[in-house]
């Protein structure tokens, strides 16, 4: 069954500054049980909007929400169920623990507000601490904990009351690298116990990637594409969605008498099969590590080594492509030199519209609001 369910749900603000926005646009969306799904957009997208909607902590402008099968929000019938009564568990960015509660008294107090009695309350935050590993630390109070423990705390209040799903707001934002990781691992590890649902809201596309079946990427209020994160890499639906994900490079092309030119250059054609619907000007992605760099006797676009950089795993190399200069990584093994002559093949392009840059305006002015 799909746990968590938006039916066109739209979320509209006014604002002092810039008047009305609409911070959540339409949003269709089924999460399936067990799944951990996650939302990926720029800053202003509406990730934080929407979660806070399927929370309750803010209504709805238009739709409705349904959790495990339950409608919990629905504009038109004025259905309103607050948190407390959504059977969610939540852990947000600031770690949100109390400290003038000990980690018993922490873990403890969803139960408490639900009036469980004490023996179950006992044993259930001895379960929830045991599997975020903070057995023995019952009496010690936060601020006598690392950053990696309060978040644990924070975790653990969350499972204490066995959700079905469960809420994620850039809960790793607060950790040093190293433990983000070892936390990811802990989460996917909880998961895979208690078998909840999670939403997990991030800036990092790499993050999501690592944590996520499947994943939503927006951008200003609108949903961009919901894919696994493999699809969302290799058949992105977009030149946004490519830009977000991973590494890309953007060439501008003119198309003439049969022909792609890069732009500022009228006489080196690129050798790519024009998609059949194409305007004039496009814009061709590929990833940095999908293309060929090989010596001038051999077939491609003609070109040179405008600069080098030896990267750990692999060398980077800069070439001019018309206007443009693309950039290239390949293996240690295939080397070139500053100034070498080379050859360039695009290897399995994406052809997108030329963009005017209305929608970066737009993208800037929401961060704004
Ligand atoms: P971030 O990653 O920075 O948290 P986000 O993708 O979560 O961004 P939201 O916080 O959902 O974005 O905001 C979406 C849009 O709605 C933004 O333009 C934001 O300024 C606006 N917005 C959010 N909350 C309010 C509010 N309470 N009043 C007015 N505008 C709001």
């Amino acid at each position: 069954m799909d746990q968590v369910v938006l039916n066109h749900v739209t979320k509209r603000f006014t604002t002092k500054t810039l008047g009305d926005i609409v911070a959540v646009d339409d949003f269709n969306l089924s999460v399936h049980e067990g799944e951990c799904f996650s939302f990926l957009g720029p800053s202003g997208c509406g990730k934080s909007t929407t979660l806070r909607m399927i929370a309750g902590f803010e209504d709805l402008s238009e739709g409705t929400i349904e959790l495990c099968g339950r409608e919990v929000s629905s504009k038109s019938k004025n259905l309103y169920i607050p948190p407390e009564e959504r059977g969610l568990g939540m852990v947000f960015q600031s770690f949100a623990v109390w400290p003038h509660m000990n980690v018993f008294e922490n873990v403890a107090f969803p139960l408490q507000i639900q009036k469980m009695n004490k023996t179950d309350i006992a044993q259930r935050v001895k379960e929830a601490m045991r599997h975020t590993s903070l057995t023995g630390l019952e009496n010690v109070y936060p601020s006598d904990l690392s950053g990696g423990q309060q978040q644990r705390i924070a975790l653990a209040r969350a499972i204490v009351t066995q959700p079905k799903v469960m809420l994620l707001d850039e809960p790793l934002s607060n950790l040093d690298p190293k433990l983000r990781e070892t936390m990811r691992f802990e989460i996917k590890e909880l998961q895979r116990k208690f078998n909840f649902t999670i939403i997990f809201v991030t800036h990092d596309q790499s993050e999501a990637m690592a944590i996520s079946d499947r994943m939503m990427v927006c951008d200003m209020g609108r949903i961009m594409q919901i894919d696994t994160p493999e699809n969302l890499y290799n058949k992105p639906n977009s030149r946004f969605v490519h830009s977000f994900l991973g590494e890309s490079t953007f060439i501008n092309v003119v198309i003439q008498d049969g022909k792609v030119y890069p732009k500022g250059d009228t006489q080196n054609p690129l050798r790519l099969e024009i998609p059949p619907d194409a305007a004039r000007e496009m814009v061709v992605a590929t990833r940095p590590n999908s293309i060929d760099l090989v010596g001038p006797s051999e077939e491609g676009y003609p070109t040179h080594i405008e600069k080098r950089i030896f990267l750990t795993d692999r060398t980077e190399y800069l070439v001019p492509v018309g206007e443009q200069m693309l950039k290239i990584q390949v293996p240690h093994r295939i080397s070139f030199a500053k100034g070498d002559a080379c050859r360039i093949r695009f290897i399995s392009p994406m052809w997108y519209p030329a963009e005017d840059d209305a929608a970066e305006k737009e993208r800037q002015r929401r961060q704004l609001v």
